[in-house]
């Protein structure tokens, strides 16, 4: 079950695993009605094919019983044509109609699981933070892809089976019944005895099947987690140890599929048993009958026919069964996705912003710890406010607290006590929309998207023309290294913008910023070192891009300080210390003591002299 505060369940275990008792039941496959409700054309159709194919299947033990009992006499010739004749005339209609059948119902799972994958998605991309913080990402992946696809097999391929076969073995029952009603109750007598023990056998494989497929989720995850960090991975030639741990739950995997496989090998070797020697046992005695007269050789032809294809139908049901069983337990998990709630939820009453107040920031008595870590108070009665057009650097020690309050300020967490106000308005009274539309991020590790340069700028707003973007990026000086790139503003830039230098990565996302053009500028600046270039680049970029708006900095380089019209400087949890960098160096105190230790190792050596010595 996936983990979301407020689900009443309160799971403790960090994963969405499947729940085997509630899955037993086929309610969950509910959820799928309202998405193939919107295609009843294709479900009329699959119908029509349906309920033609049966029929075209039960005439042709009727073709052969006519065929035995009266085609074979000695002026039977015309009629053995007529019958053949007929006969490819019923097969040609039944495999027209298998054809749509599997056309239709197969479109319309994967028509209903197109539409549940691109709801699904939407929907976790609209959940709040900690949902991520508690669930593994590679895991949701792979659930989401797992889940998905045991739903499409089961309302495409398997639901087609399943329908043809529930039809045929109505159907053969009933023609079974009319035939001969005696050898009828022989026959439907004895599939108790053949389905409740598979009935059995077949939750046993269930239960294998899931645990081989959770395994193999918790391999995948592994596999993505490797993958996305290969270059740390590498750099630890920590290769053979990642693959001897992903061979490892590879091969238990295996070893779960291998024990689903035998049990579903047995179950198939039973069935077939029970299958065939009952239909030996109604040869049998159909024989007898004709023997005696009392049935003619057609009609027990047309029985058997008719039984065969009952318990045939009737195997393959609950071969199936298993299948939509899983794939209802994988609904469920879905089910329970899509109503998942967010844990930052949206006001019933939006209020908008304060015209005169926009660009504004205040944090009034925040108290706040991180869902996950609720005994650890990050911050703690924490007061301060930001005037519209201010820029101010927050300063202090790693683990202070700093990612944290961009973090409320931009409602990824609700706080704890207290309350965050932006343009005069409390953060939880706000549209999210609203609300996130107030700024724009520059992060330290800047997320670059695997497609071009321009895409990746008008991500941060869609609507931009190509001049406002190539103006953003002639600002935050990446045109220089973008414009000779063989395609330019097209060129593709690799997944997560590993073909750029950090520093270009940290230009590319001033740019967007810039594109923003958000009253709130929230800058996490690189602690890594930048070569000389770079940093003056980008010490202009942000120069220009702060010059209108609210900034606040969470500073690592004393030129970002100086700069600054006042310098917050935290503590565990809280501010210790007001002031300018001039200031608060005269006080002597923690922030003297902060800057010397920080910006000693600073690459500009005169520059940090002079301030840690000031
Ligand atoms: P740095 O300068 O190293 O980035 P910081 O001042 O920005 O540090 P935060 O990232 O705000 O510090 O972290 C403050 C505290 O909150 C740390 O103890 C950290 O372990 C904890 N923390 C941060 N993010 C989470 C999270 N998602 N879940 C739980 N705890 C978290």
């Amino acid at each position: 079950m996936y983990q979301e505060r407020g689900m009443g369940s309160a799971p403790t275990d960090s994963r969405p695993a499947s729940d085997p008792k509630k899955s037993r039941d086929l309610r969950p496959l509910r959820m799928l009605f309202p998405y193939a409700l919107k295609y009843k054309t294709i479900i009329g159709l699959a119908l029509v094919a349906l309920v033609t194919a049966t029929l075209a299947t039960l005439a042709v033990p009727v073709a052969v019983r006519r065929l035995i009992d009266n085609g074979m006499g000695a002026d039977a010739g015309l009629q053995v044509n007529l019958y053949f004749g007929a006969m490819v005339l019923v097969v040609a209609v039944l495999s027209i109609a298998s054809a749509g059948r599997y056309y239709f119902v197969t479109i319309l799972g994967e028509r209903v699981v197109s539409d549940v994958r691109r709801d699904v998605l939407s929907h976790l991309l609209s959940l709040s933070i900690s949902f991520f913080d508690r669930n593994m990402s590679g895991e949701i992946m792979s659930r989401l892809s797992a889940d998905t696809t045991q739903v499409k097999a089961a309302v495409g391929a398997t639901a087609s089976i399943a329908l043809r076969n529930l039809f045929l073995f109505l159907g053969a029952s009933i023609a079974m019944i009319v035939t001969s009603p005696g050898l009828s109750a022989i026959v439907l007598g004895a599939i108790p005895i053949i389905v409740l023990p598979i009935i059995r056998f077949g939750k046993n494989v269930k239960t294998r099947s899931r645990l081989a497929q959770d395994t193999l989720a918790d391999a995948s995850a592994f596999a993505s987690e490797q993958i996305g960090a290969v270059r740390t991975v590498q750099s630890f030639t920590a290769e053979r140890a990642a693959s001897k741990r992903f061979a490892a739950a590879v091969e238990r995997a295996f070893s779960a599929a291998r024990q689903a496989i035998l049990a579903r090998s047995m179950l198939t070797a039973f069935g077939v048993f029970m299958v065939f020697t009952s239909v030996v046992g109604v040869l049998w005695i159909g024989a007898r009958a004709v023997v005696t007269g009392d049935m003619t050789p057609g009609e027990l032809g047309q029985f058997v026919l008719f039984a065969v294809f009952a318990a045939g139908a009737l195997g393959e049901l609950s071969q199936v069964w298993g299948e939509i069983t899983l794939a209802s337990g994988a609904s469920e998990r879905l089910a329970e996705l899509l109503q998942m709630e967010s844990d930052v939820p949206a006001p019933s009453n939006p209020v908008s912003i304060l015209p005169e107040k926009r660009g504004s920031i205040v944090f009034d008595d925040v108290s706040f710890s991180y869902p996950n870590r609720p005994d650890e108070t990050v911050v703690s009665s924490l007061s301060f406010s930001v005037e519209p057009g201010e820029t101010v650097a927050l300063v202090g020690p790693s683990g202070a607290g700093k990612s944290t309050i961009f973090q409320l300020l931009e409602r990824f967490y609700d706080v704890d006590d207290g309350a965050v106000k932006i343009g005069g308005v409390d953060v939880r009274d706000l549209a999210l929309k609203d609300l996130r539309d107030q700024f724009a991020m520059v992060p330290q590790q800047s997320e670059i998207f695997a497609a071009s340069v321009s895409e990746n700028l008008r991500f941060a707003r869609p609507s931009a023309t190509r001049d406002e973007i190539e103006r953003a990026a002639h600002d935050a000086h990446i045109a220089s290294f973008v414009e000779p790139m063989s395609e330019g503003y097209d060129t593709l830039i690799g997944e997560r913008g590993l073909t750029l230098s950090a520093g270009q990565r940290q230009r590319i996302a001033i740019a967007r910023a810039i594109l923003r053009d958000a009253p709130i500028l929230l800058l996490d600046e690189a602690t890594s070192a930048l070569d000389a270039e770079s940093e003056a680049l980008i010490q202009k970029s942000i120069a220009r891009i702060s010059q209108d708006r609210t900034t606040l900095i969470i500073a690592h380089r004393l030129a970002t300080v100086r700069s600054a019209d006042r310098i917050l400087v935290l503590g565990s949890g809280g501010i210790i210390e007001e002031g300018s960098h001039q200031s608060l160096m005269a006080r002597d105190g923690q922030y003297a003591k902060f800057a010397r230790l920080q910006f000693l190792d600073w690459s500009n050596d005169n520059e940090v002299l002079s301030a840690a010595g000031s």
